[in-house]
């Protein structure tokens, strides 16, 4: 349930209702919005311990919530998340371009990359330094290796680092090095990644599951959310349907509804989200009409030589004009790039 605090509640009211929960056994959340808080609630359903808050003058009602999200719900949280990073805000006004090539494959590759994005106006950098494929026989990434070359990146070139962390063990040395952690397609229901992740305090870019539905996509969230870590990013990334002629299909009515549903920021990631770099300009700016609040695109210093997702990934001059021709889609959007 959510406690609704009235807008005159002071913060020793709030702490006297969140002490009195806590040794009812229950989970406590606040949601300090600008007009009031609102406690999160988490356990067992029970109409007296309800009714008995709502007795209280300090608390202007008592809902429960009746979808399976909580945390990750409107309800609970009813203004946008914004999350501060840097300079760099996500999930209001500006528009975030996370840009770089599928994997960490070397230290000059990386660089250049790294260059290209941020001359043409990325403000996060992306590279899988663990990558999680397919075969068995495909290149799997330069590991901690990989993540010393990110670091460098970092400090060169002052842009924010997002990369993938693929188990619950390695979640110390990934955000050692990156502002954001990537849980891949693949991960989105390993719990226990999903735990570890919560107990850190650092933003996560959650990408939608290869079948997952909104609402198991909203439910993994729950799971980082409830650990105390409220800075999750959701990628929709295309999900497994029938058609072959795309990698996947990019579901950007999710964008719409997520939103709807859930305070969390939302970008899309066209690259994956299709599988054909011919496909990611107009699935970019269909993307940001449709309310994202950034995107993710692959970019590599020379597509056919790359050692992952090439066919996907722009070359600098194709990443340069997207940006350029975003500009105004953004703009009517009412976002800032
Ligand atoms: C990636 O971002 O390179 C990646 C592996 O993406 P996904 O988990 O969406 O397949
Ligand atoms: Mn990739």
């Amino acid at each position: 349930m959510i406690v609704v605090m009235n807008p005159d509640a002071s913060k020793d009211d709030v702490s006297r209702i969140t002490d009195k929960l806590k040794r009812m056994g229950y989970g406590v959340h606040l949601s300090i919005g600008e007009r009031r808080t609102i406690i999160g609630v988490i356990g067992q359903r029970r109409e007296e311990a309800a009714q008995a808050l709502e007795a209280m003058s300090q608390v202007e009602r008592v809902v429960f919530i009746t979808r399976p999200f909580k945390l990750a719900g409107r309800e609970f949280h009813p203004d946008d998340t914004v999350i501060n990073l840097g300079h760099t805000t996500i999930g209001g006004s500006e528009l975030i371009v996370m840009a770089g090539p599928c994997a960490v494959e070397g230290e000059a590759q990386l660089m250049e990359a790294a260059n290209t994005v941020k001359e043409a106006g990325a403000q996060v950098f992306r590279a899988g330094a663990f990558k999680p494929r397919t075969s068995p026989y495909s290149f799997q990434g330069l590991e901690i290796k990989g993540l010393e070359y990110l670091d460098r990146v970092r400090s060169e070139t002052g842009l924010l680092i997002v990369t993938e962390v693929m188990d619950q063990f390695t979640v110390s040395e990934v955000a050692a090095c990156a502002d954001i952690l990537q849980v891949g397609a693949r991960n989105m229901q390993n719990y226990f990644l999903l735990r570890e992740l919560g107990r850190i305090r650092k933003p996560v870019l959650l990408k939608r599951g290869l079948s997952a539905t909104v609402e198991e996509w909203l439910m993994a969230a729950e799971y980082i959310l409830n650990g105390g870590n409220y800075e999750v990013i959701l990628c929709e990334r295309g999900i497994r349907t029938f058609e072959p002629y795309t990698r996947n299909t990019l579901d950007l009515s999710a964008v719409p509804l997520v939103k709807q549903l859930s305070p969390l920021p939302v970008i899309v990631d066209p690259s994956h989200g299709t599988g054909h770099s011919s496909l990611v300009p107009a699935m970019s700016k269909a993307a940001v009409a449709a309310g994202a609040d950034g995107l993710m695109i692959e970019v590599h210093p020379n597509p056919e030589e790359a050692l992952s997702d090439g066919p996907q990934s722009l070359n600098p001059a194709q990443f340069k004009t997207l940006i350029r021709d975003l500009k105004g889609v953004a703009l009517n959007a009412g976002r800032l790039l």
